[in-house]
């Protein structure tokens, strides 16, 4: 497959390239030049596959250029030892559960193909590469946990002390080996600018190979694409059309929704569901796209007031706003009402919401509201409730069960590298 610029159809790179540069040098962000249709005959019989089994056939679909169907089908296993199953909420209502990787939040499916991808492409080179991740939280952990001990590939994650849960902070700092967290004095934005400047710095770059594994990689992109032809499988025999609500933040995962259904998969509409950061609702509201700063919530991991795969969701429907506005509702909601959908799911039903995944939830019932026809809805479970504890337990007014993964972490001595903001403090560490 050949990837181009969304800033200039001209610039073109391979797909090798393009998950090693990240970004192209316009700063626009990678784009498949042509988007392959999946078979129609692995649609009809997909309900018989395995989580597994669909990633190999999308993946082959989409990269049979660049990547033989052997090595993606080891990349796969490699990728993927947990699922992404379907529950059912209430009778018409499913929540897609993407939360059983090691980090447990979405952001698992894109870290863990990205490291085998690209310990594929290393496997036939001696390069060594450094990767560089800025987090506020949840890409950390996956990122951590996606290249722990893959040969080739060093980590250094740049988080903003004090800023990040004790559980997120627990899963950037316990691993080891070939991952080291730096624990900058400052902000996200701060530790965010280093990574960015150490790009730019012609020693650093001379000196390694850098690598960015932030959510606009195309190779993050691509694996999200996977769950939703397979909750597609497991709700096909309902057969109704099938509504997803996308908790959103940057719009990576509803960019993967869309390359799914532009590669042929049968969705009726899309929810971009967000919280007070409602530039795209916003947006489908007036047509006009006003990004703004971002504004702190509960569901944090959504706080984004410049969303990056904006580009990239409207280039999937073409850039055409009516297409846009037929295949994408969105909805927004504050903090309280958030927290209202979390108890309401609660009291109801007694499955426990993250707070992401709760504003997808209320997303889907507002939408119910106002769809005439009979449907199956997916909200999209982005993390487990218990990366959320203090504020869940809050909410709800009642303790709630953390898996045995997570309370092993909390018992394990944390070891991170403090640094001030300054680019020479971050320059120095990374040369030494
Ligand atoms: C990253 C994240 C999101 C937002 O996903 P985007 O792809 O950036 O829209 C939502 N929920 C959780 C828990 C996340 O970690």
């Amino acid at each position: 497959m050949i990837f181009h610029s969304t800033k200039n159809k001209n610039l073109t790179a391979s797909l090798e390239e393009a998950v090693f540069r990240s970004l192209p040098s316009d700063n626009g962000l990678y784009m498949p030049e042509k988007i392959p249709q999946i078979d129609s005959s692995f649609l009809d019989t997909i309900e018989d596959r395995s989580f597994k089994e669909i990633a190999v056939e999308v993946a082959f679909t989409l990269l049979s250029d660049d990547v033989s169907r052997e090595d993606i089908t080891s990349i796969i296993d490699k990728a993927y030892d947990f699922e992404a199953p379907v529950v059912q909420i209430t009778p018409g209502d499913y929540v897609l559960e993407l939360f059983h990787g090691p980090s447990m939040a979405f952001k698992d499916f894109g870290a863990r193909f990205m490291a085998a991808l690209m310990s594929h492409f290393l496997s036939r080179s001696e390069q060594e590469i450094k990767i560089l991740v800025a987090t506020s939280g949840d890409t950390g952990g996956a990122v951590a946990q996606g290249f722990y001990k893959v040969p080739g590939i060093s980590v250094t994650i740049l988080y903003p002390s004090g800023k990040v849960s004790e559980i997120q902070e627990k899963q950037l700092t316990t691993l080891g080996h070939n991952v080291r967290a730096i624990e900058v004095d400052g902000t996200f934005d701060d530790c965010q600018s280093l990574v960015k400047e150490a790009f730019l710095d012609k020693e650093l770059s001379s000196k390694f190979n850098l690598a960015s594994a932030n959510s606009i990689n195309i190779a993050r992109l691509i694996p999200q694409s996977f769950y939703f032809f397979s909750a597609y499988a497991q709700l096909k025999k309902l057969n109704k059309p099938i509504v997803f609500s996308v908790p959103s933040g940057n719009f990576g995962n509803l960019s993967a929704g869309l390359l799914a259904f532009r590669m042929g998969l049968p969705v009726h509409r899309f929810i971009a569901a967000t919280n007070l950061n409602n530039a795209v609702p916003r947006y489908l509201e007036s047509g006009s796209f006003e990004p703004r700063p971002s504004i702190e919530t509960i569901s944090n991991a959504m706080d984004v007031g410049n969303p990056s795969n904006f580009i990239r969701m409207t280039r999937l429907l073409n850039d055409d706003l009516n297409l846009i506005n037929e295949k994408i509702v969105g909805y927004f909601y504050n903090d309280s009402q958030t927290k209202k959908a979390m108890r309401e799911v609660y009291g109801n039903t007694s499955y426990v919401l993250c707070p992401h995944t709760a504003v997808a939830y209320r997303a889907l019932e507002e939408y119910r509201q106002h769809e005439e026809t009979d449907f199956t809805g997916v909200f999209l479970s982005t993390a487990h409730p218990a990366k959320f504890i203090d504020l869940v337990e809050d909410t709800l007014g009642r303790k709630v069960d953390v898996p045995e993964r997570l309370n092993e972490l909390l018992s394990i001595e944390k070891v991170s590298i403090k640094m001030d903001t300054s680019f020479s403090s971050f320059k120095n560490l990374l040369l030494s």
